[in-house]
């Protein structure tokens, strides 16, 4: 019946996509539902912090619909329907289908009741922005996060023709590549953050300020070292930020990008091993519950989250072998992050332990980065400008990430 499926898969992101799709590849053809709480677009995420430059309009960024993504996998979607509890001892789903605004249109037969029934089921619910203070509902319209292309939506809509005066919040990979995809999109930038240096996270200091100089060269406000004391309403459409310097930032939007938590709620819920890193898996992205999976930015693959593309595409690939017959744990290779930053190329490994030292070489923006343990062993990297040819040598030189 159509209130049950061999295999649930809760996320339409690249995970719970990239999976059904690897299952369909092995040739496995059991019945499999997807549910997400978005439009079930089927996008690729990293190009949403490259569409501003091209005034790329939201439906050009999306590959296919739901009901397209459905007919090529033949697999059912079901979208604007967030899953809201999970009963893992009668293996059943309750959705939240008053939420659904288009989910007869989608659904080939009408789900007999708010109820979904599974034998295997997969977290691939992602991580959600994490805003790190209440937003005074005065200036909220104009206060956005981008994590989907719903998102990407709205804040394209809220730029609107002109140029645009854009406050980002955040120093990280996420506020780092809009800042330079608005700029390259002729709006007006700046970027508060509480660090010092820009990708405080990825890259030793002599390599952020790099990047903050090719920022600064190109008119791209940096305000680092600053916390935000209010947000206000100014005459017309204007919001004022005020700085704990006693500086004030007039924008027409801002641009939120503090940071992704793992959306855990539902797991956590049911009785499954979380921690603030994620839903905890083994390495065949087993959960605590052995008829449940997780993987994606929501997934803690033993004791790494990794929160990009390459690792997800792995645990895809490794978890359908393991669900058609094959079990097989998944590795993650020495994959460095491409931080799209035209304006200064970085690529970043950065070391899972403290390293012993950092042997940092290079002049202007063409610096290479080397962590080091007490052996003198390479465990990490960071690059940016013309040394960023050097990736692919230091990724052979390098630990993996996992396995
Ligand atoms: P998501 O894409 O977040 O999908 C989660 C899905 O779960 C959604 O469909 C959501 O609706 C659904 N969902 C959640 N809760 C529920 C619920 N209760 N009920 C129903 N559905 C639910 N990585 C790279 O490797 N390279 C890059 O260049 C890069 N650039 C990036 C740029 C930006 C701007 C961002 C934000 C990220 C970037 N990343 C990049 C990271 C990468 O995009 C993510 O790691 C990846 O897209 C995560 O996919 P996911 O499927 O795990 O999660």
């Amino acid at each position: 019946s159509s209130s049950h499926a061999a295999l649930v898969i809760i996320g339409t992101g690249m995970a719970g996509i990239g999976l059904a799709r690897a299952l369909r590849r092995l040739g496995d053809q059991r019945s499999i539902t997807l549910i997400s709480a978005d439009s079930g677009d089927d996008y690729s995420k990293p190009l949403l912090s490259t569409g501003f430059a091209k005034g790329l309009a939201p439906d050009k960024l999306a590959q296919r619909n739901a009901a397209e993504l459905g007919d090529e996998l033949n697999v059912r979607i079901i979208t604007h329907t967030p899953v809201a509890a999970l009963d893992v001892d009668n293996r059943t789903l309750l959705l939240d289908v008053g939420q659904a605004p288009n989910y007869e249109k989608l659904s080939s037969e009408k789900l007999s009741s708010e109820k979904l029934s599974y034998e295997t089921l997969v977290l691939a619910t992602g991580a959600a922005p994490r805003v790190p203070f209440s937003i005074d509902p005065s200036v909220a319209p104009r206060c956005f996060t981008i994590n989907d292309l719903d998102d990407y939506r709205r804040f394209y809509q809220a730029l609107g023709q002109g140029p645009a005066r854009v406050a980002i919040v955040g120093a990280g990979l996420v506020g780092c590549e809009f800042a330079n995809d608005l700029y390259a999109g002729g709006h007006h930038v700046s970027v508060i953050a509480p660090e010092a240096t820009l990708l405080p996270r990825l890259l030793p200091t002599p390599l952020g300020n790099a990047l903050g100089d090719a920022f600064n060269e190109a008119g791209i406000r940096l305000c680092l070292g600053r916390t935000i004391d209010s947000l206000t309403p100014s005459s017309g459409d204007d919001i004022v930020l005020r700085l704990d310097n006693g500086e004030a930032i007039s924008a027409d939007l801002v641009l939120m990008a503090t940071g992704l938590t793992p959306r855990t709620a539902l797991a956590e819920a049911a009785g499954l091993s979380v921690s603030p890193s994620g839903i905890q898996v083994d390495r065949q992205l087993r959960t605590s519950h052995p008829d449940i999976y997780a993987l994606g930015d929501v997934a803690c693959v033993d004791g790494v989250n990794a929160m990009y593309v390459q690792p997800l595409q792995a645990s895809a690939k490794a978890l359908a072998a393991t669900l058609a017959g094959t079990p097989t744990l998944v590795s993650f290779g020495a994959w460095p992050i491409v931080v799209k930053t035209p304006l200064l190329p970085v690529v970043a490994y950065p070391p899972t332990t403290p390293p012993e030292r950092w042997r940092i070489e290079g002049e202007g923006g063409d610096i290479s980065a080397l962590a080091e343990n007490k052996d003198g062993r390479l465990i990490g990297f960071a690059l940016t400008g013309g040394c960023v040819r050097r990736k692919v040598e230091l990724s052979r030189a390098a630990p993996t990430l996992l396995g």
